[in-house]
């Protein structure tokens, strides 16, 4: 009886003053007295990709409530290692924080992790993995990957068909998860099947759609099927209604922890339990280089390092000239390119439908002289080839870029050799040249 009062007397006036969920191990203290389980995917360590301008990729009307807390507890200077908060302990949810503090139940759910000793200038040790994507990063090459999407039918016939336009042209493949939210095949079946055919596959996993079981799982079926890449992604929202319940079990830096700590330990971290043969995977992140302000996405970054990320896929780039001046200029002012590779993410556009697709992406911005070049184009398909082969070729000449990854609108990969062989067939000094004629102030790595 007592409890059940200081429960609602909590939900009462905490749902009143912070918007209380409830979640029973409150982190207030430690978020600027701003609730984070009022993001609604419930991230405990930072913002999503979505983000854009300081607002909600869900809620566009409001405010990202982890912007929000990064600015009320760090500023717009800070570039502090954050913290990595634990994700909740689901038996708290609807009890009292109050009590739970007294009892010590939430100490679990609140206390922050440690960062495993990873050790530093990371991109330099030898090779901890069996990823043949790891082996190319780590030998210098500038690399290529670019992505399958997995077929929304009980057949690989879609793969098949594409497959003779990535194979030996791109270093890896991403199997990608159920994109937009909707039913496909999952990304470790057809992750398996590029691996079958000798692709380099990436297996992309979302915290969307997985809880903390069903990823660890979905490493292992990985492991037996010779796909030695994971992507950990926070997963955009379902834009469908009425909406089904998305899982969140996680967020995306505590994805990469269990990922890293199976890796170093042997062991499940949230079970305590040990794994024999476990799995050894290459382990990928991403991030929004645009997120505001521009000291989000480089803590973001610094706490995906720590947290067992090898490399970064980006957000869409389609200012290669802004990426290079901003973000990757701190990137190695902090260093944080010799803890991990960099790839940035590059669109292939092909055809109008899908810059209007493109513009909804949640977290993407297409700068209006973009916009206008593709749109007004005749030929959008060859403006949009011919866009990508720019944006590689820049890319290609940042310092701490350790590569490309393309990003295709539109079915057909029959594009994509010609965007990734601009880079065969342009020398460095002429890329050099390019970048500089375009307003470019970097110094080349040669
Ligand atoms: S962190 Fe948990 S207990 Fe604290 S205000 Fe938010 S939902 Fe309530």
């Amino acid at each position: 009886m007592f409890i059940r009062v200081i429960t609602q007397v909590e939900g009462f006036f905490k749902g009143m003053v912070f918007d209380c969920r409830m979640c029973g191990q409150c982190v207030l203290s430690q978020t600027g007295l701003i609730c984070p389980m009022t993001c609604p995917k419930g991230l405990r360590n930072g913002p999503c990709g979505g983000t854009l301008h300081g607002e909600c990729e869900v809620l566009p009307d409001k405010p990202c409530v982890w912007v929000r807390i990064h600015r009320r507890t760090v500023g717009e200077k800070s570039l502090e290692l954050p913290d990595l908060l634990p994700s909740c302990d689901a038996r708290l949810q609807d009890t009292s924080s109050y009590i739970n503090l007294f009892t010590g139940a939430d100490k679990i759910g609140r206390t922050p992790l440690k960062y495993l000793d990873l050790g530093t200038q990371r991109t330099k040790l030898p090779l901890q993995t069996q990823s043949r994507l790891e082996q190319r990063l780590k030998s210098g090459a500038f690399v290529r990957t670019c992505e399958m999407r997995a077929p929304r039918s009980a057949t690989f016939k879609q793969v098949d068909e594409q497959v003779s336009y990535v194979r030996d042209r791109f270093d890896a493949v991403n199997a990608t998860s159920y994109l937009s939210a909707k039913p496909s095949l999952s990304s470790a079946v057809v992750a398996a099947r590029l691996a079958e055919m000798g692709i380099e596959a990436i297996c992309q996993s979302t915290c969307r759609d997985h809880t903390k079981t069903s990823f660890i799982a979905e490493l292992l079926s990985n492991q037996l099927n010779g796909v030695h890449n994971s992507l950990c992604m926070t997963g955009d929202s379902y834009k469908q209604i009425p909406r089904p319940k998305q899982v969140f079990d996680m967020d995306g830096a505590i994805m990469l922890y269990e990922a890293r700590y199976l890796r170093e330990k042997g062991m499940v971290y949230f079970t305590g339990e040990r794994i024999a043969n476990a799995p050894r995977p290459f382990i990928g992140a991403v991030i929004n280089p645009f997120t505001e302000p521009a000291n989000i996405p480089i803590r973001r970054l610094k706490q995906k390092a720590a947290a067992g990320a090898d490399f970064i896929q980006t957000q869409l780039i389609f200012d290669m000239q802004a990426f290079a001046s901003g973000f990757m200029t701190t990137v190695r002012q902090e260093n944080i390119h010799e803890d991990l590779f960099i790839l940035a993410g590059v669109p292939v556009v092909t055809s109008k439908k899908a810059l209007e697709v493109l513009q909804h992406i949640p977290g993407v911005s297409v700068p209006p002289e973009s916009l206008q070049r593709l749109s007004q184009a005749a030929d959008c398909q060859s403006e949009g080839i011919r866009l990508a082969r720019e944006l590689v070729l820049q890319a290609a000449d940042i310092p701490g870029v350790a590569g490309v990854h393309l990003m295709l609108f539109g079915p057909d990969h029959s594009v994509l050799p010609d965007v990734i062989e601009v880079l065969d067939s342009t020398p460095q000094q002429s890329r050099t040249a390019n970048f500089r004629a375009a307003g470019g102030t970097e110094t080349p790595v040669t």
